[in-house]
C-alpha cells in the first residue's frame, strides 16, 4: 500500500493550532489570566430566531412518520435552491437556474473538494496572503510542485499589499485555477465592480478559470462594491462561486454554504463543468440535513433576514470599534467596512509572531499573525470582529497600554 504523499508535504502545524498551543502554554503558566481571544473566525452570537424555529418545526416533521426525510437530494432541497436563487441572486439581477446551485455542509469542503474536477496539471495562482485552504488542497491533489524559500515552485503568487489595495496584479504567467476572495480573509478588502470587470476579462481572454469565494459577501456596505461575480458580465462563463450561512447567518456549528456553477462554464474541451460537480457530490456526499436547510431557509424569511441583519450590524459594530480604535492609536489599519476582519500593520517592525507574543505577553490579547495566511502577511496582524462587544472594546483599551 502506498499513500498519496502529496499529504506529507502539507505543513504540520496548521495555523490555528499554533495559536492554541501558545494560548495553552501561557494559560498554564498563568492560570489566572484572562485572555481575550479576537483570533480565529469563529462566531459568536446564537443562530436567529427564525432559524431556530424553522428547525424545531423540522424536528418535529422528522419525528412524524407522515413527514419524516430520509436522504437529502445530493444537491439541496428545492425549496432551499429557490429561496437562494431569488434573494442571493435575482434580487441583485443575476439570472441563474436552480441546477447552478448546490447547496453542501461548508464553503471550506467546497473550495477543497472542487480540485477533484480539475486535472493536477492546471497551474494554481493564490492571493498572499490566503485563506489557507485552497493552498492546501492544492497541495494534496498535487498541483503545488516543491516548498523552495517557502514557497510552492508550481503555484503563482499574487502578493496582495498595502500598496495595491489587497487587489493583486494579473498574474504574468498563464494560470488554470485562480483562486479570489473578496470581501477577503485575512486582509478584510474588498472588490471595486470595475476591478472584478478586468478579472473577469482577463480568465475570459486567458481561458482560466476563476475561484471566487465570497463567504463574506454579506459584510458589504460600501455601494457599489459587487456581492456576487455574476454580477459582472461574462462572468458566468469563467467563474464558480463558493457562498456559506457561516458567517452570514451564524452557521458555523450548523454546517450549510453552496456553490454555483453555471452551464456556461466550460472547459476547454467543452466538456460542462456542471455536470462533473453534480456528479462529484452526487458519487461523494449525502447532502445536508433536512433541519439544517429549513434552518437556512428561514434566514430568507423576513423576520429571519432582519434579524440576520442585526447580528452582521453587531459585529460591524465590533470592527468600527477595533479598526477606529487602533487608528486613534496611530496603527496603520485596514479592511473592516465590508468585512468582519481588520487587517493591521505591526509596529516598530514587529514580525507578525512577535507582535502576536507582545500582545498575548504583555495585554493577553490573541489576535492572528498575517505570516500565517502567507509569505506577504509577514509584518500584519488579524483581529475579528466575532467577539462580544465588551472583550472587543475592553481588547482595544489594553492595546492602548501597550
Ligand atoms: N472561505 C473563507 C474565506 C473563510 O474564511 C471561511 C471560514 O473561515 C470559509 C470559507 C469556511 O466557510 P464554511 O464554514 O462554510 O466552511
Amino acid at each position: 500500500m502506498q499513500i498519496n504523499g502529496n499529504f506529507l508535504k502539507i505543513q504540520k502545524n496548521y495555523l490555528f493550532s499554533d495559536i492554541a498551543k501558545k494560548v495553552a502554554a501561557y494559560k498554564a503558566a498563568n492560570p489566572d489570566a484572562d485572555v481575550i481571544r479576537l483570533g480565529i473566525g469563529d462566531v459568536t452570537r446564537p443562530l436567529a430566531p427564525a432559524v431556530i424555529d424553522a428547525m424545531h418545526k423540522a424536528v418535529d416533521e422528522m419525528a412524524r412518520e407522515e413527514t419524516f426525510m430520509g436522504y437529502p437530494p445530493e444537491w439541496g432541497y428545492d425549496f432551499l435552491k429557490r429561496a437562494i436563487n431569488e434573494n442571493d441572486f435575482a434580487a441583485r439581477g443575476v439570472k441563474l437556474a436552480d441546477d447552478e446551485i448546490f447547496v453542501s455542509d461548508g464553503a471550506k469542503s467546497d473550495c477543497g473538494n472542487i480540485g477533484d474536477i480539475f486535472s493536477a496539471d492546471n497551474t494554481v495562482a493564490v492571493c498572499d496572503p490566503i485563506y489557507p485552504v485552497y493552498v492546501d488542497t492544492n497541495i494534496m491533489g498535487g498541483r503545488s510542485g516543491d516548498l523552495i524559500d517557502g514557497r510552492w515552485s508550481r503555484f503563482i503568487y499574487m502578493p496582495c499589499t498595502a500598496d495595491n489595495g489587497f487587489v493583486p496584479e494579473k498574474p504574468k504567467a498563464h494560470a488554470d485555477l485562480i483562486y479570489l476572495c473578496y470581501p477577503n480573509n485575512p486582509t478584510g478588502a474588498s472588490i471595486t465592480r470595475e476591478q472584478l470587470e478586468g478579472w473577469v476579462a482577463f480568465a475570459l481572454e486567458n481561458g482560466s478559470v476563476i475561484l471566487y469565494d465570497a463567504a463574506y459577501e454579506a459584510y458589504i456596505t460600501t455601494p457599489g462594491v459587487p456581492h456576487s461575480i455574476y454580477e459582472i458580465e461574462g462572468a458566468k462563463k469563467c467563474a464558480i462561486e463558493f457562498r456559506s450561512f457561516s458567517k452570514t447567518a451564524g452557521f458555523t456549528g450548523t454546517r450549510c454554504a453552496y456553490t454555483i456553477i453555471p452551464h456556461d462554464l466550460k472547459a476547454s474541451d467543452g466538456t460542462e463543468l456542471n455536470a462533473l460537480w453534480a456528479r462529484r457530490q452526487a458519487t461523494k456526499f449525502n447532502g445536508v440535513s433536512y433541519i439544517t436547510q429549513r434552518g437556512a431557509e428561514a434566514t430568507f424569511s423576513e423576520e429571519g433576514k432582519r434579524q440576520v441583519r442585526e447580528t452582521i450590524d453587531f459585529y460591524h459594530g465590533n470592527a468600527d470599534i477595533i479598526y477606529n480604535g487602533l487608528k486613534g492609536l496611530g496603527y496603520e489599519v485596514y479592511g473592516g467596512v465590508d468585512s468582519p476582519y481588520v487587517w493591521l500593520k505591526t509596529p516598530e517592525g514587529l514580525s507578525s509572531w512577535e507582535f502576536f507574543d507582545l500582545l498575548l505577553n504583555e495585554v493577553q490579547v490573541v489576535g492572528t499573525p498575517g505570516a500565517g495566511f502567507g509569505p506577504a502577511g509577514e509584518g500584519y496582524f488579524r483581529l475579528t470582529a466575532f467577539g462580544s462587544r465588551e472583550n472587543t472594546r475592553r481588547a482595544v483599551e489594553r492595546i492602548a497600554k501597550l
